[in-house]
């Protein structure tokens, strides 16, 4: 029994990593995926290899810090796929680990338009679709970073907090209205974004060292696809307005 079938899914930033690996478990499970990212052709390449696996999917190019773009793709997707029902938020991007103290308003702003203010827009259009048929779901991909202090820098720690708070704000409102919106939080996962991490830690070697010591490992993408899974799926019908850190145990340090 596949548990998304027949479901329109949009999936952000899902040309890499976690993205892509949800959109893949998605597709397996039945959902026809649009594979939404800044890189059209990256997400081109993942829809063709969800088709080649039997898979229902397109391409949507879109930066989920610009309005008109996600407005796109939500056009784009309607005019496919007739509708949405199931939204995952996911785009992101790190900062680096900038400390507070030389912390840029530019940087400030670039990672909570990305990371912050994208799943608002998102959350908002979907909401349009999702209210007049009493039904939808959102996850929303926060981080370790969202929950503590001291995963990051100052802008993705903070920016991830709103992550948080937006999805426990969204899926109590609307928690009587058919809709739920959840979050994931995940630890260290082996992507592009943990690839490309270069600069020293802010809180120093001795205290980023004793930080990784307490991870017992890091993750893979598909672990975190899992996890999405159980939340779009009804497998969850009770579960809403929460957050589940996916860490290997962490956090619980
Ligand atoms: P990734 O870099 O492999 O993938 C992120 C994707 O998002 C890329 O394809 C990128 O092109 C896309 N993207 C970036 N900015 C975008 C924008 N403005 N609009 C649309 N797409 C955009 O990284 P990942 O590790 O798979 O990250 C996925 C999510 O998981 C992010 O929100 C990240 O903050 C979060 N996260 C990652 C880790 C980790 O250890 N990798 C841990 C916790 C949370």
């Amino acid at each position: 029994n596949l548990k998304l079938t027949g479901k329109v899914a949009i999936v952000t930033g899902a040309a890499s990593g976690m993205g892509k690996a949800i959109a893949e478990l998605f597709a397996v499970e039945g959902a026809k995926v649009v594979v939404s990212d800044l890189h059209l052709e990256n997400a081109t390449q993942v829809v063709k290899e969800i088709k080649e696996k039997g898979g229902e999917a397109i391409a949507v190019q879109a930066n989920v810090a610009m309005e008109d773009d996600v407005q796109r793709l939500f056009n784009e997707t309607t005019n496919s796929y007739g509708t949405v029902d199931i939204l995952v938020n996911n785009a992101g991007i790190m900062d680096n680990f900038v400390p507070a103290g030389e912390l840029t308003d530019e940087l400030w702003e670039r990672v909570f338009a990305v990371n912050s203010t994208g799943p608002m827009r998102t959350i908002r259009k979907a909401l349009a679709i999702f209210l007049p048929k009493s039904a939808g779901v959102i996850v929303n991909i926060a981080s370790a970073g969202g929950l503590f202090g001291s995963r990051a820098g100052t802008a993705y720690t903070a920016s991830k907090h709103a992550v948080v708070g937006l999805t426990k704000n969204v899926g109590f409102q609307y928690a009587n209205k058919g809709i739920r919106c959840n979050a994931i939080a995940p630890g260290g996962v082996m992507t592009n974004i943990s690839a490309s991490l270069t600069a020293p830690n802010p809180f120093g070697a001795e205290r980023a060292m004793a930080g990784m010591a307490i991870n017992p490992r890091v993750g893979d993408a598909e672990e975190i696809a899992k996890v999405a899974l159980f939340l779009a799926s009804d497998e969850s019908s009770f579960v809403n307005g929460t957050i589940i850190t996916a860490d290997a145990g962490w956090t619980a340090y």
